[in-house]
């Protein structure tokens, strides 16, 4: 529907509404009044309601060529401002309205080759026009136009009433009415979208990805198709939004909206289901090599840096996925299980995970602070420990501890599954103490057994608001015969960024002290190149998503090769975290990275089997010799 404001001064489309300089009445041909100054864009209708006014674009339509003019002189009486457009026949306004807009046609009723209710039906029929219709009929016509005005007509005016005013009236009221609707519509529509789609991103929203995922399992179902459920989380996105302001995580969100839609194909569905959680419905992605390649691509979608303008900021992301059919039939188990797929890559650092029974109640793992003081109180947490190598030789360089919590109710839990809690009930100082005492225990009687090797702690940052573990901590050590250089105290990168005044005083009080701090997790957060030079770490550990798959020549590449750069100029050492592949290992030696850990190399092991993996390498690296 054309909008019915448009800029004046428009042209005048029919002669005969254009004013002639005469006028014939009464038998004198008179000239015109000099024409009124430019009518107000806006007029006030008798009720007193501000009509906004454009030139009305009028269709008339009548056979009769004096009954016409009369319609036409009455407008021309009215501070209506208007073009008027004749159709002296049905068919010519049937064509004159298949190929034009109006907003207002005028009807009468009696028409040569039809009535004015035929043409009525037809436009109706053929949903041709949207336009107020005012219907002016003559004596005996009037019970066919009530009739007419239960078919949808506006308003009727029967011949003898026909006058300047009723014509005004009728005409203001019919396009007022008309304005009104097409208001409500736009509203109506407004809040259709909002109710079903994402204002940020522009994608559907979750009530709509649950609509289309329940039209996707009803499709399935009959057809016997096949589809996935991908669940994503963001990674980092609360720092973004912290460090850089929420106009800029609105940003970061928007651009990946974008970009997942891009990679999606067009019967795939990618909706934003709140926060930093979208979801994506991808049809017949089933087999593991589908549904490596789909995550694969939306996973590197989203870890594209985003530029904020001044800087750039990567975020990362877990995917969960879970398959019609094979991980289950219905809207909400499919919901579950994906969202549990993805809670596990999460908590395992993994692009994606794909469900599967081991899964099925990550949800539920969620073990309160009550139960995780009692089991620290019990003797429940352990440590596993993560060989470090140098990753030229092989040559074994150290251990990171990693703690487990063995929970009777809960099954063994990975630190991501508890340490939030602790962190966030205060807990985190006791955990940590507990972790430190198994800790050097089991380095003291390595060093008694000859395996001499410092072993890596990671540090919360909530621990460095409070300075008195660093004197427990000295006291510990030396009642176990060992000294602050045999550990290293790991602080991730993130922690170190956002840290206050006070915290970096005790970081400083732990380098004093002699201990070796490590930045864990390095390039994940907004540490800047500059304050790893101020602040000196003996050590830098790059995060894994660099890692990961990391290829020649891409942008991962890059960033790896500059912090090889700065850590050698720096004479910091460098660890590069989560090798899984030979590739991975091949890639990082000839970027001159000098230490690594990964599965590929040994996954985190219990103290025993620890003890049984360093003894073995020396032994075999003395075969060597
Ligand atoms: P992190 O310090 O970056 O530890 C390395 C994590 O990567 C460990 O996960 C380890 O199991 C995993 N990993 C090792 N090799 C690979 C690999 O090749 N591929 C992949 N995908 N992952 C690998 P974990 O044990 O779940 O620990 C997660 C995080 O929990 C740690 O990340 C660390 O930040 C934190 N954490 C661990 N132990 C402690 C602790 O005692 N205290 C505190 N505050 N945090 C801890
Ligand atoms: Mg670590
Ligand atoms: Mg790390």
């Amino acid at each position: 529907m054309r909008n019915s404001i448009r800029a004046l001064p428009m042209p005048t489309r029919s002669d005969s509404t254009s004013r002639a300089a005469f006028e014939f009445a009464n038998g004198v041909i008179k000239r015109r009044p000099a024409p009124p100054p430019q009518a107000p864009s806006t007029i006030t209708t008798c009720d007193g309601t501000r009509l906004r006014l454009d030139v009305a674009h009028i269709l008339l339509i009548d056979d009769d060529d004096v009954d016409r003019e009369r319609v036409k002189r009455y407008l021309g009486k009215t501070d209506l401002r208007h073009e008027i457009v004749d159709a002296t026949s049905g068919d010519e306004a049937l064509h004159r309205l298949s190929n034009e807009e109006f907003d207002l046609i005028l009807l009468d009723y009696q028409l040569g080759d039809m009535t004015g209710f035929d043409l009525l039906r037809r436009l109706q029929r053929h949903e041709i026009t949207r336009a107020p219709i005012i219907m002016i009929t003559g004596g005996g016509d009037e019970n066919l136009a009530v009739e007419a005005l239960h078919q949808g007509i506006t308003d009727y005016i029967p011949k003898r009433s026909l006058n300047a005013d009723t014509l005004r009236i009728a005409a203001q009221n019919a396009m007022r009415l008309r304005d009104i609707e097409r208001e409500l519509e736009s509203t109506q529509q407004r809040l259709l979208r909002l109710s079903m789609y994402d204002e940020l991103t522009g994608l559907p929203n979750r009530w709509l990805f649950f609509d289309r995922l329940d039209q996707m399992i009803a499709r399935a179902e009959r057809q016997g198709e096949n589809f996935s459920l991908f669940m994503i989380d963001l990674n980092l996105f609360k720092e973004v939004n912290d460090y850089h302001g929420h106009a800029s995580g609105d940003r970061v969100l928007a651009q990946i909206g974008e970009r997942l839609k891009q990679v999606a194909r067009k019967c795939d569905t990618v909706a934003r289901l709140g926060g930093d959680e979208f979801a994506c419905l991808l049809a017949n992605a089933h087999s593991d090599i589908e549904l490596d390649v789909c995550a694969s691509k939306l996973h590197a979608s989203i870890c594209q840096p985003i530029s904020l303008g001044h800087t750039l900021v990567h975020v990362g992301a877990a995917i969960g996925i879970a398959r019609y059919r094979t991980d289950g039939q219905d809207r909400d188990t499919l919901m579950a299980r994906a969202d549990a797929a993805m809670y596990s890559a999460k908590a395992s650092h993994r692009r994606y995970v794909l469900f599967d029974e081991q899964h099925r109640d990550n949800r539920a793992v969620t073990p309160g602070c009550q139960s995780l003081r009692e089991g620290i109180e019990r003797g429940e947490l352990y440590l596993e420990y993560q060989p470090q190598i140098l990753l030229a030789s092989t040559q074994v360089v150290g251990l990171e501890a990693l703690v487990r919590w063995q929970s009777p109710t809960y099954g063994v839990l990975r630190p991501n599954d508890f340490i939030p809690i602790a962190e966030s009930s205060g807990l985190i100082s006791e955990l940590t103490r507990e972790v430190l005492t198994i800790g050097f225990e089991q380095l003291s009687m390595w060093r008694a057994s000859g395996l001499v090797h410092p072993v890596s702690f990671n540090i919360s940052a909530r621990l460095l608001d409070d300075g008195e573990w660093i004197q427990w901590m000295l006291d510990e050590m030396r009642h176990q015969g060992l000294a602050p250089s045999d550990v290293i105290l790991e602080i991730t990168e993130t922690a170190i960024s956002s840290s206050n005044a006070n915290q970096r005083k005790h970081l400083e009080e732990l380098s004093d002290r002699g201990f070796q701090l490590s930045v864990d997790d390095f390039g994940t957060g907004f540490t800047s190149f500059k304050s790893i030079r101020e602040w000196l770490p003996a050590e830098v550990k790059i995060d894994r998503l660099f890692v990961h798959d990391v290829k020649d020549g891409s942008s991962d590449a890059s960033i790896i090769q500059s912090i090889v750069t700065l850590a050698n100029n720096l004479g910091i050492r460098l660890v590069a975290e989560g090798i899984e592949t030979q590739a991975e290992q091949d890639f990082l030696v000839r970027s001159g990275c000098e230490c690594g850990q990964g599965f590929a190399i040994a996954p985190p092991m219990n103290a025993e089997d620890t003890t049984a993996w360093l003894t073995a390498k020396i032994s075999s690296s003395e075969t060597k010799h």
